[in-house]
């Protein structure tokens, strides 16, 4: 499904003042449920997008990065080969299922590319919902006006590769400037919300060395995530033929430079002083 004029002409709107819409909270959903947001995917409930909630998980299309290991390379490449999904139906189900979900991922793609990207988040947050947001810190403007208006609970970001130019554009797929990495870095340390930064280890690019300097760089962080890659479908289709990590050395990556929440911290001493 194309979008509709009326949803691209909302978009040119929304970009002269990105952070804000007025009236009141009901004005504001009406405008908000005749949008195009590109919603491109929609799971109901999800036990793992959000460690410790439950979650609804929505998808939106559109990427600047090309990362060859990308696995949702449709949403990145080709999101216009993908149904919309209305925003009406999201927040149809969504109601359905307010006694059971802690909140909403809001995941892509890329969300931050969405310009229109606020008024989707206060959707949410008029409903009473918490949200929580996958990005790549591309984008870290957006990322901090979210913050400021109050849009959002948690944040999960990539880093990708150590923050060097000539690194992260191997892993990227596309040239990216390291200190917007290290700004949106920045805004989420001190942001005081719910923070994770993750990597995820790819064979021959992401590996031991890598992983040392991106934890270096980040210095003290709430949480850090080592993800593993996986071998299918991937954007660039030689990585499909790479052989994945063994659990061994994974699992050696993983306990080696991830920083667990406090409850697993916490559990942890628990497991060993018991
Ligand atoms: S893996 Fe890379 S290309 Fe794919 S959605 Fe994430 S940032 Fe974009």
């Amino acid at each position: 499904m194309k979008h509709s004029s009326r949803g691209a002409s909302r978009e040119t709107n929304d970009n002269e003042r990105p952070g804000g819409h007025g009236g009141s909270p009901r004005q504001r959903s009406g405008d908000a449920l005749r949008n195009n947001f590109n919603i491109k995917g929609f799971i109901s409930t999800s036990l793992v997008d959000w460690p410790g909630k439950v979650s609804s998980v929505i998808f939106l299309g559109g990427c600047g990065f090309r990362c060859p290991a990308c696995h949702n390379h449709r949403l990145v490449l080709h999101p216009e080969t993908v149904d919309d999904y209305p925003v009406a139906d999201v927040m149809k189900q969504l109601k359905r299922r307010d006694k059971w979900i802690d909140g909403v991922t809001v995941t892509g793609g890329e969300p931050t590319m969405r310009k229109d990207l606020p008024d989707l988040l206060r959707l949410f947050r008029d409903r009473g919902l918490k949200v929580k947001l996958d990005t790549n810190g591309s984008n870290p403007g957006v990322v901090a006006r979210l913050i400021d208006h109050g849009l959002v609970d948690a944040i999960f970001m990539d880093v990708k590769a150590p923050l060097d130019a000539r690194r992260y554009a191997e892993v990227a797929g596309v040239a990216v400037d390291p200190r917007i990495i290290r700004r949106s870095i920045g805004i989420l340390k001190s942001s005081g919300l719910e923070v994770v930064f993750r990597t995820t280890v790819v064979p021959g690019l992401v590996e031991e060395p890598e992983l040392r300097s991106i934890r270096e760089s980040l210095g003290r962080v709430p949480r850090f995530i080592v993800q593993p890659f996986r071998n299918v479908d991937t954007l660039n289709p030689a990585f499909s033929r790479k052989r994945e990590f063994d659990l061994e050395r994974f699992e050696l990556m993983r306990s080696s430079y991830e920083v667990p929440s406090r409850t697993e911290s916490a559990s942890h001493r628990f497991r060993r002083a018991g």
